[in-house]
């Protein structure tokens, strides 16, 4: 019987803090069919957030040094989370395939509730999917994690810079991106990245001030294409 299966294993949060990583292949998929291993202890409630934050903290080290864990996808886990999930922060990030939250910060099933839009632009659906996270889940942090070399901050600057008109759906997240794009014009520095902070920014304030979202804490964090490292603000 290893940790995982024993009645005294310490709680989720327990695990993480040990660094127990090898629980995770301790456990296969055959063997947990077969002895009916009993589902992993719930954590007693969601976290706060800077316990959270933390959390990210840790596995976006581990995904930076490629030292990551890729926790809580064994078959006690699956079954667990398959009956009643706890994520313990919200990620609302861009769309872009080199951004996924769960890998970027090692965390498993379970772990986050990310909503995905191109530049984080908000419209009701993403404010309803974060508030579902807040009041349904429980959560207490909500981060929203903008990165490098945006597409959707490049368009926005496109646009901006020609006067152009964008075509189709994405006119729509053009215009979410369209303040942040204007606000950075002719600062110093790269246009596009000042875009990205600026819409980081601007979103986390606009969560920050809405009374929906009162009970979580709201950052703001910038994904380095290049290193894999998150940089939160404030940090
Ligand atoms: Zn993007």
């Amino acid at each position: 019987m290893n940790a995982m299966t024993s009645p005294s294993a310490p709680g989720r949060r327990g695990l993480l803090a040990l660094g127990l990583a090898a629980l995770t292949t301790a456990a296969a998929p055959a063997a947990a069919a077969a002895h009916a291993v009993p589902a992993p202890r719930r954590p007693a409630g969601p976290l706060g957030p800077a316990a959270a934050l933390a959390e990210l903290r840790a596995g976006n080290a581990r995904y930076t040094a490629l030292r990551q864990r890729h926790p809580h996808e064994d078959a006690a886990w699956r079954a667990s989370v398959a009956v009643a999930q706890h994520p313990f922060a919200i990620v609302l990030g861009c769309i872009d395939s080199r951004v996924p939250p769960e890998l970027v910060f090692d965390q498993g099933l379970g772990d986050l509730l990310t909503v995905r839009s191109a530049g984080q632009a908000l419209d009701e659906a993403v404010l309803g999917s974060l508030q579902f996270g807040v009041d349904e889940l429980g959560v207490r942090l909500i981060v929203v994690l903008g990165h490098e070399r945006c597409g959707a901050a490049a368009a926005a600057v496109e646009h901006v810079r020609t006067g152009e008109p964008v075509a189709g759906h994405l006119a729509r997240v053009v215009e979410e991106l369209t303040p942040a794009a204007r606000a950075t014009r002719g600062l110093p520095g790269d246009w596009v990245e000042n875009t990205v902070r600026a819409q980081v920014d601007r979103v986390r304030r606009r969560l920050a001030r809405d009374r929906v979202f009162s009970r979580a804490s709201v950052v703001g964090a910038r994904f380095d294409l290049d290193s894999g490292k998150v940089a939160f603000h404030p940090s």
